[in-house]
């Protein structure tokens, strides 16, 4: 495979950017090798600087779950732009997204726009201690919340195969409230509660894990941290950035049937424009500024291009929510693929999520993940890209199915698999 124009570009952006990016990950630090210069995507395929064609499974890493170039979001987005890109304003397009979200998403009774997942959640966190007049957060470990400072405390993906698992530039005062828990762990958490009474204002929590490869929630996990956080006063916040609007219209709370004090959406709900949300129980938002005392603010919150694209993007899934049974069909045809191919590596699935670790040992929270044998992820990445199937450079991200992968797809991805099980070693 050629790759002469992306090493090129890869050359340049060196110079302009730090290690040639602008987020960590798509530097292929983890996997070796010239990140792939994308030119252009279409449907379920992206073609690179060199005329290469591959079929796309990171998916902007998530938000694109109608496929690239979904002919009504860009649309809606054309007519947008015409409109004027930015006021600082309200509009009646923030009104109607926020409406469509609350729909989908009851327990999102008020809500704020903001520009991403990041601040979504730094928010959510902000307003959970301004309302309980606690300091304390809660996080598991391996679970991602965005780059803010009190959240980048063993955090998964990027900061998981980087150099230093958390990040210089963070002052140990700023992380000195976040406690760390293990995921599906509820003794971990009873003790934090237990070591810290009256002190900690939230829980914040992926639903389903998707930053540390997948790792699903088992049983009874997320109806517990429902009742330990309401016996004691806590706010429970789902971080639904990569869940909402993936695991259903619903999102994992809907899919669980648990139902979270604050929710963070981000990805999908941009539609692929920069935006993210938060929001939950009436009582908590009202004490955001100019209601209540926790400011928080943003000149491009709820940006009329965003919120256009977030619009078309949910309309189509609300009049089309069998789309998830595709999305799950398409899941089942690949998890049983890799799972046929590679008897030895683990296979975590929740509802349309998935990923593979390269490890004996079932992987059931960040220790168990670390098990897993990177440099084999990074041999058989290497295949799949050469062969035509773009996955996620590091062996702590997931897979990303659309609406536009098709059955050709599902075939020649099922028979890649089958051939780097073989030559992979
Ligand atoms: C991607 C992600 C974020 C951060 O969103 P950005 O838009 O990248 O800032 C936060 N939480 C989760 C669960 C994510 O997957």
């Amino acid at each position: 495979m050629k790759l002469d124009e992306s090493k090129i570009l890869y050359d340049r952006s060196r110079e302009v950017f730090p290690g040639g990016v602008n987020s960590p990950v798509r530097a292929f630090g983890s996997v070796g090798g010239t990140p792939v210069f994308v030119k252009r995507a279409s449907g379920s395929h992206i073609y690179d600087e060199d005329g290469n064609e591959y079929i796309d499974y990171v998916d902007s890493w998530g938000p694109c779950i109608l496929g690239h170039g979904c002919e009504p979001v860009i649309r809606a987005v054309q007519e947008a732009c015409a409109d004027g890109l930015s006021f600082g304003a309200p509009t009646r397009k923030e009104l109607t997204l926020g409406e469509m979200i609350k729909a989908c998403l009851p327990s999102m009774e008020m809500m704020r726009m903001v520009s991403s997942g990041t601040e979504a959640v730094m928010s959510a966190i902000r307003a959970a201690r301004g309302y309980t007049g606690r300091n304390k957060i809660i996080k598991f470990k391996g679970c991602y919340h965005g780059h803010s400072d009190g959240l980048l405390v063993k955090a998964g993906s990027g900061a998981l195969t980087g150099s230093a698992p958390d990040s210089a530039g963070v002052p140990r005062s700023y992380t000195k409230h976040t406690l760390l828990a293990d995921y599906n762990s509820r003794e971990s958490v009873t003790r934090l509660f237990g070591q810290h009474p009256g002190k900690i204002a939230a829980v914040v929590v992926e639903p389903v894990a998707a930053n540390m490869g997948l790792v699903p929630p088992q049983p009874g996990f997320l109806e517990f941290l429902r009742e330990i956080t309401t016996r004691n006063g806590a706010v429970l916040i789902f971080d639904e950035v990569i869940t909402g609007f993936r695991m259903g219209l619903g999102g994992a709370q809907g899919y669980y049937h648990v139902t979270p004090d604050l929710t963070t959406l981000g990805k999908i709900v941009g539609g692929g424009m920069p935006m993210g949300v938060y929001g939950g129980r009436r009582e908590i938002m009202e004490a955001v500024s100019p209601l209540g005392k926790v400011y928080q603010a943003g000149t491009l919150s709820g940006n009329p291009i965003a919120t256009a694209a977030g619009i078309a993007t949910l309309k189509i899934l609300m009049d089309g929510p069998e789309l998830y049974e595709e999305l799950n069909a398409k899941a089942d045809r690949l998890t049983a693929a890799l799972a046929a191919a590679l008897p030895k590596a683990q296979v975590n699935r929740a509802g349309s999520l998935f990923s593979v670790f390269f490890t004996e040992q079932p992987v059931t929270d960040y220790e168990s993940a670390l098990t897993s044998d990177t440099g084999l992820y990074g041999r058989y990445f290497h295949y799949l890209l050469e062969n035509g199937i773009y996955t996620a450079p590091s062996q702590f991200e997931i897979l990303f199915l659309s609406a536009a992968h098709t059955e050709e797809d599902m075939e020649k991805t099922c028979r890649v698999i089958e051939a780097a099980a073989r030559e992979v070693k």
